[in-house]
Formats: C-alpha cells, sequence, structure tokens
C-alpha cells in the first residue's frame, strides 16, 4: 500500500494555512478534479477528489486538524475507522453543493448526474402563521363572559387557483426541470445529493400565467369577522386560542392560530385581585357612629344591603361572600371587600356647626387640648 500522503501537501497549503484558505484550496482543487469535469479519466479522479475531501475533511475541524497535526495520519484512525475514510465521514456536502452549483449552475447538469425518478410531488407544506389580537373588555364583561366580534385581515390561501398562484386550468405547468417532484437528485458513483428545484423552489409546478385574483402569489388577504367567545373569569393577560383562525398554511398546510389576548380595563368602582374585588364606600360620620344599613354596589349591577353597625371606624372592611369574580376555572366565586371610609364634612351649615360643638362640648373634647400627656407628646414631635 502506498504511502498516505500528507493533508497539507494534498490541498497545496502550509501548516499555517487559515481556514479560509484551506476552504479556498478544497473549492479550486474539488473542480479541477470533480469526476464531471474528468470523464476520460473517471476512475483517478474519483479517487484523488475522495482523496482532496478527506483532507478537508480533518483540516476543516480545528480539533481534527490538531489531533493530526500532532498524530499524523495514526491519529485519524479513531475518526475515520479501520477501513479509513468513505463518503459517510464526510460532513460537507453542502460545501460541495456549493461548488456543484456552480459548475453546473444555470439548469445545466453534467452526464454524470441524473434525475431522481418521479417520485411522489413534494410541495413545500407548511403551517399557517399565528396571529394576535388585543381585545379591550370591561371588568363585567370580564366577570361574567360574554361574545365579542372582532374583524382581522389575514392571509388566506387564494380561493381562484387554491394556492398554485397560476391561472386555475391553464396557468400552470409541471416543472420541467424535476419532472414535478420538487427536487433534484444528483447520484454520482460514490454519493448522491437532494436539492430542492432551484426552478420551482420545490413546489413541482411553475406558474406560466399567474392568477388573477392573487397576481401569482397564491394568498389574498381577506378580512374576517369572527365571534369569540370569552369566558367568564378572564383577567388581562389571558388568551383565548381560536384554532385555525390564523393565517392560512401553505400548499394543504394547516391554518395558524389566532390568540385572542385579554386586557380588562380599569374600573370605576372595583379593584380586582385575582378574583376579589376591593371598594370603598363612603359613608358619614353619624352614619358609622349610629350604624346604618346601605346598599353596596356588586359587579352584577344590582345593589345589595349591608349593615354597617354602631361604632365603626373608618377603614372598616366589610366582606361581601361570593360577591367577586367567577373562577376562570368554573368553580367558586372570589368575594367582594367593602372598605368603609368616614368621611369628614367640609361644608356646615350654621344648624350643623351648632350640633357638632354640641356634640363636642358634651363629649369633653374642650379638655382634649389640655390633656397633658397628649399635648406634650405633641409639643415634643413638633419641636413647639
Ligand atoms: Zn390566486
Ligand atoms: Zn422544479
Amino acid at each position: 500500500m502506498a504511502k498516505k500522503r500528507d493533508y497539507y501537501e494534498i490541498l497545496g497549503i502550509t501548516k499555517g494555512a487559515s481556514q479560509e484558505e484551506i476552504k479556498n484550496a478544497y473549492r479550486r482543487l474539488a473542480k479541477k478534479y470533480h469526476p464531471d469535469v474528468n470523464p476520460e479519466n473517471k476512475k483517478e479522479s474519483e479517487e484523488k477528489f475522495k482523496e482532496l475531501s478527506e483532507a478537508y475533511e480533518i483540516l476543516s475541524d480545528p480539533n481534527k486538524r490538531a489531533q493530526y497535526d500532532q498524530f499524523g495520519h495514526e491519529g485519524m484512525k479513531n475518526t475515520f475507522g479501520s477501513g479509513g475514510f468513505t463518503w459517510s465521514d464526510f460532513t460537507h456536502f453542502s460545501d460541495i453543493e456549493d461548488i456543484l452549483g456552480n459548475i453546473f449552475g444555470g439548469g445545466m447538469f453534467g452526464d454524470f448526474f441524473e434525475r431522481a425518478s418521479q417520485s411522489q410531488r413534494r410541495k413545500r407544506v407548511y403551517r399557517g402563521a399565528n396571529l394576535r389580537y388585543d381585545l379591550e373588555i370591561s371588568l363585567k364583561e370580564a366577570a361574567f363572559g360574554c361574545e365579542k366580534t372582532i374583524t382581522i385581515d389575514r392571509s388566506e390561501v387564494c380561493p381562484i387557483c387554491n394556492g398554485s398562484g397560476g391561472k386555475p386550468g391553464v396557468g400552470t405547468k409541471e416543472c420541467p426541470s424535476c419532472k414535478g417532484t420538487g427536487q433534484v437528485r444528483f447520484t454520482q458513483g460514490f454519493f448522491s445529493i437532494a436539492k430542492t428545484c432551484d426552478k420551482c423552489y420545490g413546489q413541482g409546478t411553475i406558474i406560466t400565467t399567474p392568477c388573477e385574483r392573487c397576481n401569482g402569489k397564491g394568498k389574498t388577504t381577506r378580512s374576517r369577522t369572527i365571534t369569540v367567545k370569552i369566558p367568564a373569569g378572564v383577567d388581562t393577560g389571558s388568551q383565548i386560542r381560536l384554532r385555525g383562525e390564523g393565517e392560512g398554511g401553505g400548499y394543504g398546510g394547516e391554518a395558524g392560530d389566532l390568540y385572542v389576548v385579554i386586557a380588562v380595563k380599569e374600573d370605576k368602582t372595583f379593584i380586582r385581585e385575582d378574583t376579589n374585588l376591593i371598594c370603598e364606600i363612603p359613608i358619614s360620620f353619624s352614619q358609622a357612629a349610629l350604624g346604618t344599613e346601605i346598599k353596596i354596589p356588586t359587579v352584577d349591577g344590582e345593589r345589595i344591603k349591608m349593615k354597617i353597625p354602631p361604632g365603626t371606624q373608618t377603614h372598616k372592611v366589610f366582606r361581601l361572600k361570593g360577591k367577586g369574580i367567577p373562577s376562570l376555572h368554573g368553580y367558586g366565586r372570589g368575594d367582594l371587600f367593602a372598605r368603609v371610609i368616614v368621611v369628614t364634612p367640609t361644608k356646615l351649615n350654621e344648624r350643623q356647626r351648632q350640633l357638632l360643638e354640641e356634640l363636642g362640648r358634651i363629649s369633653g373634647e374642650h379638655e382634649f387640648k389640655s390633656e397633658k400627656g397628649l399635648f406634650d407628646k405633641f409639643k415634643n414631635t413638633f419641636g413647639g
């Protein structure tokens, strides 16, 4: 067996060659020795081409290259196995594809290549894109659910040409390059490459007369009105997925989904915390002191009676069970927390003033200021 040649020598480069130089050397020599370019010398050029590719496989990979630099061909035994380099060890077919494209570009194929036999049509089936629609609803709608009609513009498969882009009946013909398969397969003695047909972009047909509706694009934009059912209990950020209401897919691919993203508008009366609601109820001092019965607004819209016991302090919170937001998961309902705010009157008529002064007097409030402890505390705090 002849002594194995040095990889650097095979590629005609120096030991210090850069990755770019290695690649360029391979490209140059692969073109020169490719079996298609040397039909009269096929066997030899096949071997030469293989040798080049082996050298390139090693030197283009920094790890393998370092291994080779240190141990020479001995160091490659683990990489290639006992039989040495085979085409299944080669990881740069895309580089060869580039080179082949350069040599045989423009639809000219060498004799060496054989088109793949007619197989089933391979169109690029793809799923349509998902769409997002932001929908603002009121708190009440969020609480109890609602139905909303929304209008979206989405692209759909053209109904006239069914996505082919060609005028129905006459607008398309089978791609002559790939005979309708969408792929061109180069079969060589030692390896084969399947490539998306670049005449029809893998679709198997080419357009001769464009569809008038979509101008050959195969898609049209349509405004669609959809009724969306919003379930009870949704909150800001909730998403409702409408299957198949997104963009149309291509070549039989399924349509994408439409996501309706909920934003709940701020409410004048209620603050929401998960399934609970909080509201503030202003009451007067006398109501707080004497106790009363007031009507509380609810998210349902009705007002319900609530007892304020005598002696209620401001900010006291009353809980009304089950008057909050229904759970999105369908069981239970949150509570309503009513926080009473005792409101100090700002405008007093003469009679009211007299009564309050009287109240103050009989409550002994005139003594309040001279109450020693409190007054001193006040003085200390404010340095008076
Ligand atoms: Zn069309
Ligand atoms: Zn084609």
